[in-house]
């Protein structure tokens, strides 16, 4: 089952991607936690990606697609695999495509969820995201069991530096100019599914599962 996560920063993406991958035994791929994790270690990858993030821009294209094809490439992806933030823009979405042709493959499902713009501004100023394993929370909507640490890991939770309300902005100018026509495509392609982002966390959940059987 390859699946891919369409939406806007901030739609829900990861904090569905995480729950599908659970449910499905498929790995969750996430380019900004990639970004993320490589930031944190200090290589050159993420030196580049950081400039590029901090200003709420994409990283081009060189740095992420051959890094997402070697990654589907691995022993665990065998039997599918969930992306979460990639593809990104139409060339993105053509190599993914590419790499996949090579082994006779195509994409199962591109699930898009819906939320519009005003609600996103108002989940970004709520995130908060564990420094060392990267889960999400809400401060309203899916709060920690205790305030500031992880449930998971005990990590310290913080505000990513990406989700000031200024940036927040510019990655919605750059969702809408860059990545929505990737609705267009998946649903020329015949793979497009789209759900409803502003119902309960569990709700949203419920309408993936319907669709992925
Ligand atoms: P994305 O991966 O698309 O950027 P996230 O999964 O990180 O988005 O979700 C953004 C924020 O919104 C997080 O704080 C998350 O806890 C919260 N959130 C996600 N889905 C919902 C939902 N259905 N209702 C309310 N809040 C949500
Ligand atoms: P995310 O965690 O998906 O919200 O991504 C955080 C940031 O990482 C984005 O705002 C981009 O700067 C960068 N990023 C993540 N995935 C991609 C991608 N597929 N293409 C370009 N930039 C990306």
């Amino acid at each position: 089952m390859k699946i891919i996560m369409l939406g806007a920063p901030g739609a829900g993406k990861g904090t569905q991607a995480i729950k599908i991958a659970e449910k499905y035994g498929i790995p969750h791929i996430s380019t900004g936690d990639i970004f993320r994790a490589n930031i944190k270690n200090g290589t050159e990858l993420g030196k580049k990606a950081k400039e590029y993030m901090d200003k709420g821009a994409l990283v081009p294209d060189e740095l992420t697609c051959d890094l997402v094809v070697d990654r589907i490439h691995q022993d665990d992806c065998a039997n599918g695999f969930v992306l979460d933030g990639f593809p990104r823009t139409i060339p993105q979405a053509e190599a993914l495509d590419a790499a996949l042709q090579k082994d006779n493959e195509t994409m199962d499902f591109a699930i898009d969820i819906e939320v519009p713009d005003d609600n996103i501004v108002k989940r970004m100023g709520g995130r908060r995201a564990c420094v060392n394993c990267g889960a999400t929370y809400h401060i309203v909507s899916a709060p920690p069991k205790a305030e500031g640490v992880c449930d998971h890991c005990g990590g310290k939770l913080t505000i990513r530096d990406d989700d000031k309300p200024e940036t927040v902005q510019k990655r919605l100018t750059v969702y809408h100019d860059q990545t929505q026509p990737l609705i267009d495509y998946y649903r020329k392609a015949g793979i497009l599914h789209s759900v409803d982002g502003t119902q309960s966390l569990d709700d949203v959940f419920s309408e993936i599962v319907k669709v992925l059987g």
